[in-house]
C-alpha cells in the first residue's frame, strides 16, 4: 500500500488502528516529494525536521492510547503566503525573498492544535495575481497530468501536490478562483468558503475584501474535516463572522432528492471548450436522475465581473502592496542615493511584471477624478452582482457551472496575453465579488486526458449544502479516483 496516495480519513483510520505511524506516512511523503517534484516543482521549501518532531509527538500521542483527532499525524502543505512563524513566507516574490514571519497565521495556529504535520511552503502566482501559476519570482510549477500544461494558479503549487500525491491535502487562497481553478485544472477538490467563514490574520493581503483561505483535498470527505479545523471567528480578523461552526461531515450524505439546482445561462458562454460543456451536461444529468430538480436561471450582471473584479482587486492590492518598500520588510535594493531613489529601485527590481502592472492599474483607478467612474462605480455593480445571487437562491439551493472555461491550457500561452488571462477567471470571480462560497470537484476529462471542473455555488454560509451535493456526486463517479501517470 502506498501510504502518499491515501487520503485524510483513510490515513486517520489506520492510524488510529495502529497499523501505520505518522512517522512511517510522513518518511513517504518526503520520498514520493524527493521522487517527483524535480518534475512537478510544487515546492519552494521543505520542513523536514520540524515535520518528524510532529509526527514522533502524534506517534507517542496514540502509543499512549490518547485519542487523537482527524487531522492528528496528516501531512499537509501550505500555500506560500500564509505566515509560518519563523519558516519563511515569500508570497513568490523576490520582495520577500528572505522574509520569516514571527507569527503564525490563525489558520496555522488552528492545524498545528489538530496535530497536522507540515510538509513546507507550495508556489503560487506572485502575491496570488494570476491563473497559471507561471508569475511565480522562483519556478514554474507543471500540472501533473500533463507536464506541458499550466496546473492553474494562482494556488497551482497545492492543486499540484495535492494532485501529484505530494501532500495529502494543502492549504491555497482565494480572491477570484485561486482555489477552484487550480483544483479544477489538476482533478482535485477545493472550496471556497463564504467571506469571513475562515479567519484572514496571518493571510499576506491581496484584495482583502475578496481574499479567504480554503482546502485542496483529494476528495470531499477530506474538505469537510479540513473545513472543521480552519473555519469559525477570529478576533484577529474583524471581517471573520461570529456565528457558529457546524459539523461539516453531517452533510457527507448521498441524498438530493428534491434539492434544486440552478443553471445560470450566462455562465455557457461562447469560447467554451465542447468538451468541458459536454461534461458539464452529463453532471447535470446525472443529478437530475439521483432526484434533484433542475432549473434554468438567470445572473443577468455576469457580463460585467472581469472588468468590476479587475478595478476592484487592482484597487485594493496597490494599497495593500504599498508596504513593501524596502525600509520595513524584506528585499532592499543595493543601489540609490536617496530615499526616493531606494523606494522605486526596491519595488522596481522586486516586484515581477504581473504585480507591477497591477500596482499601476489599481493606482490609477483610485486616482482623484477617476475615482468615481472606476472604483466607486464597480462597487455599485459588485451590488448589482449580489443581488442577482440573492435572487437566484430564493428559488434554487445551489448553482452548478463549469468552474473553468477549458480544462488547462500550455505553459507560455497566456503569458503574453493578461486579458486573455484574466478572461479565464469568469467563472470563478462572481462567487468572490459576492462573497458567496463554491466548491470544485472533478467531473470528468477531456481526450487528451486533462482533468475537468465542476463548480457549485451556494448561499452565505451555506458550505453544508455544497459539500452534501458534491458528496453525492462523488459517491455516483470516480473521476475522484483516477491518478495522473507520473512515472
Ligand atoms: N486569477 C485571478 C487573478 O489573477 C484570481 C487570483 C486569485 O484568486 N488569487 O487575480
Amino acid at each position: 500500500m502506498d501510504l502518499s496516495k491515501l487520503t485524510i480519513h483513510d490515513l486517520h483510520e489506520l492510524l488510529i488502528k495502529k497499523e501505520v505511524t505518522s512517522r512511517e506516512i510522513t518518511e513517504t511523503l518526503f520520498q514520493r516529494i524527493k521522487e517527483v517534484d524535480r518534475k512537478i516543482q510544487a515546492y519552494l521549501l521543505l520542513t523536514e525536521e520540524e515535520a518528524f518532531r510532529q509526527a514522533e509527538r502524534i506517534d507517542h500521542k496514540i502509543r499512549q492510547g490518547e485519542r487523537i483527532g482527524d487531522l492528528a499525524g496528516i501531512p499537509i502543505a501550505l500555500k506560500d503566503i500564509l505566515c509560518t512563524k519563523g519558516i519563511r513566507t515569500t508570497c513568490a516574490s523576490k520582495i520577500l525573498a528572505n522574509y520569516i514571519p514571527f507569527y503564525d497565521a490563525t489558520v496555522i495556529q488552528k492545524l498545528k492544535r489538530e496535530g497536522v504535520v507540515f510538509l513546507g511552503k507550495l508556489n503560487m502566482d506572485e502575491f496570488a495575481m494570476g491563473s497559471s501559476t507561471e508569475n511565480s519570482g522562483f519556478q514554474i510549477t507543471r500540472n501533473p497530468w500533463n507536464l506541458e500544461r499550466i496546473p492553474g494558479g494562482s494556488s497551482g503549487g497545492s492543486a499540484a501536490a495535492v494532485a501529484s500525491d505530494e501532500c495529502i491535502a494543502a492549504l491555497g487562497t482565494d480572491t477570484g478562483g485561486s482555489i477552484r481553478q487550480p483544483a479544477s485544472c489538476c482533478g482535485v477538490v477545493g472550496m471556497k468558503p463564504t467571506y469571513g467563514r475562515v479567519s484572514r490574520y496571518g493571510l499576506v493581503a491581496f484584495a482583502s475584501s475578496l481574499d479567504q483561505i480554503g482546502p485542496i483535498t483529494k476528495d470531499v470527505t477530506d474538505c469537510a474535516i479540513m473545513m472543521n479545523a480552519i473555519s469559525g471567528y477570529d478576533p484577529l480578523d474583524s471581517t471573520s463572522v461570529p456565528r457558529e461552526v457546524p459539523d461539516y461531515k453531517q452533510f457527507l450524505i448521498q441524498e438530493i432528492k428534491g434539492i434544486r439546482i440552478g443553471i445560470p445561462k450566462e455562465y455557457f458562454i461562447e469560447g467554451m471548450d465542447p468538451e468541458v460543456e459536454k461534461s458539464i451536461w452529463e453532471a447535470i444529468e446525472l443529478y437530475r436522475s439521483l432526484g434533484a430538480e433542475i432549473e434554468n436561471i438567470s445572473l443577468p450582471h455576469t457580463e460585467y465581473a472581469v472588468a468590476v473584479y479587475y478595478i476592484i482587486c487592482t484597487a485594493e492590492a496597490s494599497s495593500n502592496l504599498a508596504r513593501y518598500d524596502g525600509v520595513k520588510y524584506g528585499f532592499r535594493s543595493a543601489e540609490y542615493e536617496d530615499l526616493l531613489e531606494m523606494y522605486m529601485q526596491t519595488r522596481a527590481k522586486g516586484f515581477g511584471q504581473e504585480v507591477k502592472r497591477r500596482i499601476i492599474l489599481g493606482t490609477y483607478v483610485l486616482s482623484a477624478g477617476y475615482y468615481e467612474a472606476y472604483y466607486r462605480k464597480a462597487s455599485q455593480v459588485r451590488t448589482l452582482m449580489r443581488s442577482d445571487f440573492e435572487e437566484a437562491f430564493r428559488k434554487v439551493d445551489v448553482i452548478l457551472s463549469p468552474t473553468a472555461p477549458t480544462p488547462a491550457f500550455r505553459i507560455g500561452e497566456k503569458v503574453d496575453d493578461p486579458l486573455q488571462m484574466y478572461l479565464s477567471d469568469i467563472h470563478t470571480i462572481p462567487v468572490n465579488l459576492a462573497g458567496i462560497p463554491a466548491i470544485s470537484i472533478p467531473c470528468g476529462f477531456s481526450k487528451d486526458g486533462l482533468p475537468i471542473g465542476l463548480q457549485l455555488m451556494g448561499r452565505h454560509f451555506d458550505e453544508g449544502t455544497l459539500l452534501r451535493v458534491a458528496y453525492t456526486f462523488e459517491q455516483n463517479t470516480d473521476f475522484h479516483l483516477k491518478k495522473p501517470n507520473l512515472s
